[in-house]
């Protein structure tokens, strides 16, 4: 083969290639977002190497955009720090349904139903003695309540979800106490990580009861709150949480509804209640469950459907005879919206780049020798010199009119890690400063966050914030105004 035929052979197949991953979302920002900026990139240059508008910057061990960019993803393709690959974003499955109920009795299932049908199979079939669900606290509305259920009306009223944390697993070794010898089990993937490790790791303690099987039925899972400040939130905003009927996520949003089969009474958008997500949940990796028999959730299927992963032979065993039986409709592995799941388990699979939220103390000045690295005066020279013209903190802020909190967010933007950083907050009244705060910090990673929240007394008026870094000297100075939002 000639060198010219050689070359045109690997051109042929290296386009038919790009063309293929051509049109992922993926790209150079993401590359740079999630692997670059929050340094665990390993700067093995393949991202330089696959594209002809990147090259290796070695001033700043970084790839660097040379050209134009057309957001074709291969770069964040290739990385091997991306996760990309649809066995590691959502495990392994045997295959996957779109599916929802065909059984009358489930009339008020949290989308298709399906995982009540299955379990109402379960049980008609002899198959289960017991099912692990969680019901709806009767005494504390909408604080979940796991429970042994153990015959097909207990699984029917335990349908919907309640988006909080369940003690499914004490429910679950109860069940084993008490001598039942087939058991459903129905939980979140951080329950069934629990039932999985503890039936199969080296010292796990299920896999010496030989008397119990249990089937893991596993739901897809984004997130759950705490109960004791969500609910209190939405008592704030005037909602009866005991007329509740459904709560419900859903595109980036979750709906309160009253009555079933109607608007919601109230929808917040997700990142409004972030802060009253359960911190756990911040650290979790697994949307779909992998460890699961079944896998079940709504995303990838239309409303009033539920997407169905069945991951081991048992597992599929189930699913085909519930449907055959008449339990639950199912289409084909193709009508699931592959892309829609493999986006969300994304989007939860990179939160452990950001695994690096760390406590910040806050000392108030004079208290204690908060003084200590922090310099006053204009930004250093030596500052300037290396930060040029690069930014070196970004700040937000967002004023808590009820707590009088504000609560300002400054993030590293300069590239590299800052370390031994002094933060000051004062209050500026008249050219006097007032309530002086100082937060120190050992390092902050490029893209890092640091929460800061400074009390106020009153809703309007001015902060004057400084950042300095032992080495760099004061490397940021701005007076930022504060005032209630407009109405
Ligand atoms: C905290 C949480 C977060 C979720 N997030 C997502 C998401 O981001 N994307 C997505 O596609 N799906 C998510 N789901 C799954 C979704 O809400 C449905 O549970 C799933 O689609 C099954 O629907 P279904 O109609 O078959 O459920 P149903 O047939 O109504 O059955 C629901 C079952 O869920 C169980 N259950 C309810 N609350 C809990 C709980 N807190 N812990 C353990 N088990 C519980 C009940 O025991 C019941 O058996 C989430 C579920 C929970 C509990
Ligand atoms: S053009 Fe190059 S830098 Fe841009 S997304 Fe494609 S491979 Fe990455
Ligand atoms: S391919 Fe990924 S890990 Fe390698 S240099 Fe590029 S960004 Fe870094
Ligand atoms: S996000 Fe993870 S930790 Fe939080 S409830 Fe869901 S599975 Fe559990």
């Amino acid at each position: 083969m000639t060198e010219e035929k050689e070359k045109q052979e690997y051109d042929y197949s290296f386009d038919y290639i790009s063309r293929k991953l051509e049109g992922k979302k993926d790209s150079y920002g993401m590359l740079m977002k999630e692997i670059v900026r929050t340094g665990i990139c390993t700067q093995c240059g393949t991202c330089a190497a696959v594209c002809s508008v990147l090259e290796w910057d070695h001033a700043t061990s970084q790839p660097k955009l040379i050209g134009k960019c057309t957001g074709c993803g291969i770069c964040y393709n290739q990385c091997p720090r991306t996760i990309t690959d649809p066995i590691e974003l959502m495990g392994e499955f045997k295959t996957g349904y779109s599916a929802r109920t065909n059984i009358p009795e489930v009339i008020d299932g949290q989308d298709g139903g399906t995982v009540v049908s299955i379990l109402s199979y379960l049980f008609d079939e002899h198959l289960i003695d017991a099912a692990i669900v969680t019901m709806k606290n009767p005494k504390k509305p909408w604080y979940p309540m796991a429970k042994i259920a153990t015959s097909k009306e207990e699984i029917i009223k335990s349908a919907g979800s309640v988006y909080a944390h369940s003690q499914t697993v004490e429910a679950l070794m109860e069940a084993i106490r008490k001598d039942f010898r087939s058991i459903a089990f129905v939980g979140t993937p951080c329950n069934i990580n629990a039932v999985d490790k503890m039936m199969s790791s080296p010292a796990g303690m299920l896999k010496y009861f030989m008397r119990a099987h249990i089937l893991k039925i596993g739901l897809f899972c984004m997130d759950s709150f705490s109960p004791e400040t969500l609910y209190a939130r939405f008592e704030k905003d005037g909602i009866d949480i005991s007329k509740i009927t459904k709560m419900d996520i859903n595109k980036g949003k979750f709906h309160l509804y009253e009555t079933l089969n109607s608007d919601p009474v109230k929808s917040y958008t997700i990142a409004s209640l972030h802060r009253y997500k359960s911190s756990s949940c911040n650290f979790c990796t697994d949307l779909t469950a992998e460890k699961a028999d079944i896998s079940i959730g709504s995303v990838g299927s239309g409303p009033g459907k539920n997407t169905v992963f069945a991951r081991t032979g048992l597992g599929t065993e189930i699913v085909e005879d519930a449907a055959k039986k008449g339990y639950i409709n199912v289409d084909p592995f193709e009508s699931i919206n592959l892309n829609a799941v493999l986006f969300l388990a994304k989007l939860k699979k990179v939160t452990q780049y950001n695994i690096q939220k760390r406590k910040v103390f806050i000392l108030k000045e004079g208290e204690e020798t908060t003084k200590k690295g922090f310099e006053s005066g204009p930004i250093t020279d030596k500052a300037k010199s290396l930060i040029g013209t690069r930014k070196t903190l970004s700040l937000g802020k967002d004023l808590n009119e009820k707590t009088h909190i504000l609560n300002l967010t400054l993030t590293n933007t300069v590239g590299f890690t800052l370390e031994n950083i002094t933060a000051r907050i004062a209050l500026v009244e008249d050219v006097f400063e007032k309530n002086p705060w100082v937060a120190t910090l050992k390092e902050l990673f490029p893209f890092e966050e640091l929460e800061i929240g400074y009390p106020v007394e009153n809703l309007e008026g001015t902060v004057l914030v400084e950042v300095s870094t032992e080495e760099y000297g004061k490397i940021f100075s701005r007076s930022i105004k504060f005032a209630p939002a407009e109405k």
